[in-house]
């Protein structure tokens, strides 16, 4: 193929236990999916369902790296949040046949300039600026649900600087895995190295530069990411 640029690099996400690496295709997310973190944001859970928004596949931010702190912020805020990585292909699923188009599971953070979220809202702007900024989306090794099999409880958790600012349950998700799987496949084709990010519970808040951000998800390991200055951006 001849091309006007050099294409980039397809992204990439660690497996544990394997040399392979998972080739990231889309970011889906879903926003409002813990009822506490609905609380917390001032939003009703039994009034509205939770919804979905996305973020570049390219905007992945590997375990161990640093992120650098995005520009047009004064407010970047941590979600830990368990990640499904997609390895079939699949329209319209069925809750009860959509774990079969799961690869795997990993630790995810939904990195988020919530300022600018918060004029968005306000507003009833696009949340892309929010959201989808490079180096956005955390996420640690992908553990194969052959593996491990698929989490539907388990505790899920967030520290800064070692100290405890989220734990939830993965079994108190409004929708389940299943039900994500199904609901966002009515709105678009899933196929494989599709990632859902699937919801932060309670306690999000600001880090940072020189802040140490760790997330777990029991059976799924920690994802550690550095806050640096922009400035250390090469
Ligand atoms: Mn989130």
């Amino acid at each position: 193929m001849t091309s006007y640029v050099l294409p980039a690099d397809v992204p990439t996400v660690a497996v544990a236990g394997e040399a392979a690496r998972f080739p990231v295709r889309r970011i889906y997310c879903v926003g409002f999916n813990y009822a506490e973190h609905n609380r917390e944001m001032g939003r009703d859970p039994l009034k509205e369902p939770p919804i979905f928004f996305s973020k570049p596949g390219d905007a992945v931010l590997a375990d161990g790296a640093d992120l650098p702190y995005p520009p047009r912020t004064t407010n970047l805020h941590y979600e830990a949040e368990l990640v499904v990585a997609i390895g079939v292909a699949g329209r319209r699923i069925a809750a009860a046949d959509a774990l079969g188009h799961v690869y795997g599971y990993a630790v995810g953070n939904d990195y988020t300039r919530r300022d600018l979220q918060n004029v968005a809202k306000d507003k009833g702007r696009p949340w892309d600026t929010a959201k989808g900024f490079d180096h956005a989306a955390g996420i640690g090794a992908i553990h194969a649900a052959a593996r491990i099999g698929h989490p539907r409880r388990g505790r899920i958790w967030l520290k800064v600087n070692d100290s405890e600012r989220q734990h939830g349950d993965l079994a108190d998700m409004i929708w389940d895995v299943p039900g994500i799987i199904a609901e966002l496949s009515t709105y678009f084709v899933l196929r494989p190295g599709d990632l859902i990010y699937t919801g932060t519970p309670a306690g999000v808040g600001p880090v940072v530069p020189g802040d140490l951000v760790v997330a777990g998800i029991d059976g799924l390991g920690t994802l550690t990411n550095r806050v640096v200055a922009e400035t250390a951006l090469t």
